[in-house]
């Protein structure tokens, strides 16, 4: 190959596509638009207590008993991993005017949700280790896609000094989310009206969420039987699940049920002040004062979300591969969770789909 094999976006699906071209000697530049790795996978600390370890305010979980390919690349890079608190009751909160309700759920071995040690940062992290470090390139963002006179492909960057760049390429993959790649990469010549609608249509999975994360010396509702798992109808907090490390500190982590818009309004201090108080009324006066709390709006990160993703999901949206014909066929391929039809939306088709693509270029340049 004249060119590297170029592939945009270090979320999961980018390292693990460049992880397996150096595998195979094959050479790759990941270009990645932010200063960090990991896109939708983030892991952060309490500012205040870097000690107690890595908290997710992303992807969180994987499912053993169903995701083969995560399962494989946890044991091969030796991730560490352990099961989710569940032990203990649930609580379910209906309404303003009732108090919560406890129910104890039956043990469901095939429920099993799997946990990352320090975090899905590690699992990242040792994807990382395996590429050579001048291959990931951050602050390095595409902005368009080009196919010159001689049919050579070259894409155009900027780096955080608004200077631009010009990089070659044999093949790209696009590991970044649908709406992305329709609404911040220009292409030239332009992609099909039908494939820049289809990218369009996929919205981005959790891009319209919030998470929260309540950081506790120790996980104190484990003391009166409770798992730290609750259903709310109230909120803000609409599904909360004990976020604590294996061993040590306390943590709850919820997903946000207010919309994206009415939390732009709200802002990030008020919505925190309003946790507080859903905390207190589930767990009592012990929840009154967490350590921390972190937070994170993925909607209004625009490396992950587009404006169509502020509206709440109504249904799990169809994913899957897009077909490319014309100028554009070998040459763009597409990976990232989205572009896989089995496991769309979670980290197992961010891996599957950067597997595929992988295959594609190597069976073609075969
Ligand atoms: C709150 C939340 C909770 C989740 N929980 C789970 C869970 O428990 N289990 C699970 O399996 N999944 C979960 N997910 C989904 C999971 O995080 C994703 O499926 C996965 O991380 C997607 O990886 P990806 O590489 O396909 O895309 P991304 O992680 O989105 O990576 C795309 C990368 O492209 C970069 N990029 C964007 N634009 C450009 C550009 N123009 N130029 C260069 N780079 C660019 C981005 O910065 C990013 O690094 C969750 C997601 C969120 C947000």
């Amino acid at each position: 190959m004249k060119h590297p094999v170029v592939i945009v976006g270090a979320g999961l699906s980018g390292l693990h596509a460049a992880s397996k071209f150096t595998d195979k000697g094959i050479p790759c530049r990941v270009l990645e638009a932010r200063d960090r790795i990991g896109g939708r996978a983030l892991s952060a600390t309490d500012p205040n207590r870097p000690d107690w370890g890595n908290f997710d305010l992303g992807a969180t979980w994987f499912w053993p008993q169903y995701e083969n390919t995560i399962v494989k690349t946890v044991e091969a890079l030796h991730v560490e991993t352990f099961v989710q608190y569940t032990e203990g009751a649930m609580l379910a909160e209906q309404s303003h005017q009732e108090a919560p309700k406890r129910f104890v759920l039956p043990d469901n071995p095939n429920a099993l949700s799997m946990r990352f040690k320090g975090g899905v940062q590690s699992l990242i992290d040792a994807i990382a280790d395996r590429i050579p470090q001048r291959v990931i390139e951050r602050n390095t963002q595409v902005k368009a896609i080009q196919i010159d006179k001689e049919d050579s492909i070259v894409i155009e960057t900027e780096l955080t000094d608004e200077k631009r760049e010009k990089i070659f390429a044999s093949a790209v993959i696009l590991a970044l989310p649908p709406r992305i790649i329709a609404n911040h990469i220009e292409f030239s010549p332009s992609l099909s009206s039908s494939l820049h609608n289809a990218l369009l249509d996929k919205a981005t999975w959790m891009a319209g969420q919030a998470k929260a994360v309540a950081i506790y010396d120790r996980p104190f509702w484990r003391e009166s039987g409770l798992s730290g798992f609750v259903s709310s109808r109230v909120g803000p907090l609409q599904e909360i699940h004990d976020a604590s490390p294996e061993h040590g500190c306390g943590a709850l982590f919820g997903f946000i049920g207010i919309p994206a818009k009415i939390r732009k309004e709200l802002g990030e201090n008020e919505i925190k002040e309003m946790i507080i108080d859903q905390l207190s009324r589930l767990f009592g006066d012990d929840a009154q004062n967490p350590e921390t709390i972190l937070y994170k709006d993925w909607s209004n990160d625009i490396e992950t979300a587009v404006e169509d993703d502020w509206e709440p999901l109504r249904n799990f949206p169809i994913y899957g591969p897009e077909k490319i014909i014309g100028q554009w066929q070998d040459k763009l391929f597409f990976a990232g969770t989205e572009s896989d039809s089995q496991f769309g939306g979670h980290l197992e088709g961010a891996l599957r789909s950067a597997e595929t693509a992988v295959d594609e270029i190597i069976n073609l340049k075969n």
